[in-house]
């Protein structure tokens, strides 16, 4: 059966960059009828915190990518570690080095200026001392040609020269594994098939695949995915913006931002799909091998197709508004993040006005000639005959037939910027608003009434 995982660290929240790590195994998984988990890699004691721990349980459970079992703690399997570390210690397979950290840095800045790879070739595991002591490393053939090739599953095959690796370290001590040691042990405990995780992994698969074949364990298939990048294409990080996938918990829907981080490295045949369909059509094997850019405005796009679906009531239970369901489908029309609903607060509170905002034109807009012709008297006047059309009219009434009255008083005036905009802004106080004939029924008569009232006092002040 196949068995996929993610394998995040406590160390920090949990990045959007494993989110998507964590979509793509979810597919991959759901596609083959395998298994997904969650193993909490948490050995690192003085970095890894209870805090984080949660914080990546409840991305994972706000996305919908819930495990198909508890998650596992690393740190629970540290006595497996030790049996396995010290199975490889007695057959002499792994070996401590008692090399001195002045002697190993001491080593490396000499390889570096003789432009070498930095390896350390132990004469150490020939002639082991009783005792223990050193890090322990494991003993590779550095005067083999052996190739270590691997099939990647997006990338196709990659090839590393065994030779180049040395001696590399294992654990510090049998108790402390490090972590190519570590995340063998517990894929191998685990049963996983494919190991998908992200592309800054590819330079540990080496190192894990000797590690496999001397604890004389089956290797897992390898699936590396390209990184997300920030707008600059470098590494999507914290001076990109947002990076902690909770963080887009009070902005974007659930299903969007899958939506987003699916797309972004895949191919699907929508801008919008379900998860259902997303399952139905990926395939490991089409997963893009470069990385995408986080393009926020994509994001901010995918997310108001899924605001626009949403029905009034879940909105409504969403954002905490008590507005009409008439008010929620011109907010929920117009609306790219959750956070904008305040530009709409004239739904559910009176709005405060800006004298040279009601005036058409609008004076910060106006031309010198404009503010010439366009007299405060004129927008009182006209804004007062509006008030009476409005105060006449049954909005019982088809609001079109409001709309032909408006449209009628303005062709009578001979400029419809003077009817619409004061009306505008005094029933939303806001530049931008839906149409305010909208606005005008879903706030009904009286409430208009007061409003223009208050706007004409206003210019009149
Ligand atoms: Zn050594």
């Amino acid at each position: 059966m196949t068995r996929v995982r993610i394998a995040p660290s406590p160390t920090g929240a949990f990045h959007v960059g494993n989110a998507q790590s964590a979509l793509f195994n979810w597919l991959f998984a759901r596609k083959n009828g395998g298994k997904f988990y969650v193993r909490i890699e948490d050995t690192d004691k003085e970095r890894s915190n209870k805090e984080s721990e949660e914080n990546i349980i409840k991305a994972l459970e706000w996305l919908d990518l819930k495990p198909d079992a508890e998650f596992i703690r690393q740190s629970d399997n540290l006595p497996k570690h030790r049996k396995l570390l010290q199975d490889l210690l007695d057959s002499g397979k792994a070996f401590y080095c008692y090399h001195t950290p002045q002697e190993l840095e001491a080593e490396q800045k000499d390889q570096e200026l003789k432009k070498e790879a930095p390896r350390h070739i132990c004469v150490h595991k020939k002639n082991q001392k009783k005792e223990v002591g050193g890090i322990i490393r494991l003993a590779v053939d550095s005067e083999s040609d052996r190739v270590i090739l691997f099939d990647d599953q997006i990338r196709g095959k990659i090839e590393f020269k065994a030779s180049l690796l040395g001696d590399f370290s294992i654990a510090r001590a049998v108790d402390d594994p490090l972590y190519n040691f570590a995340v063998v042990a517990d894929d191998s405990d685990m049963e996983i098939t494919h190991v998908i995780r992200g592309e800054d992994h590819i330079s540990n698969t080496p190192k894990q695949i000797l590690i496999y074949e001397a604890l004389g364990l089956p290797i897992p298939l390898f699936a590396h995915l390209p990184l997300l990048l920030g707008s600059d294409r470098s590494k999507l990080s914290k001076r990109h913006g947002g990076t902690a996938t909770l963080e887009y918990q009070q902005d974007y829907l659930p299903e969007a931002l899958i939506n987003f981080l699916g797309s972004l490295s895949y191919g699907f045949s929508k801008e919008i799909i379900s998860k259902e369909d997303m399952i139905e059509e990926f395939d490991l094997a089409k997963v893009h091998k470069s990385g995408a850019a986080f393009d926020v405005k994509k994001l901010n796009w995918i997310n108001s197709q899924y605001i626009k679906q949403l029905p009034a009531a879940e909105f409504k239970n969403l954002t905490g508004l008590s507005v009409s369901d008439e008010a929620v489908l011109l907010i929920t029309e117009r609306l790219e993040k959750l956070s904008d609903v305040q530009n709409f607060d004239y739904f559910w509170k009176e709005p405060i006005y800006e004298k040279g905002l009601l005036k058409w034109p609008p004076f910060a807009k106006a031309s010198e000639g404009e503010k010439k012709v366009a007299t405060l008297e004129k927008s009182i006047e006209t804004l007062t005959e509006v008030g009476k059309i409005i105060e006449k009219f049954d909005f019982k009434d088809n609001k079109d037939m409001l709309r032909k009255l408006l449209d009628d008083f303005s062709s009578k005036i001979g400029n419809r910027g003077l009817v619409y905009w004061p009306l505008r802004v005094a029933l939303s106080g806001k530049e931008k608003s839906p149409d305010p004939v909208d606005i005008a029924f879903v706030l009904g008569k009286e409430k208009v009434k007061v409003r223009i009232d208050n706007a004409i006092k206003k210019l009149e002040n």
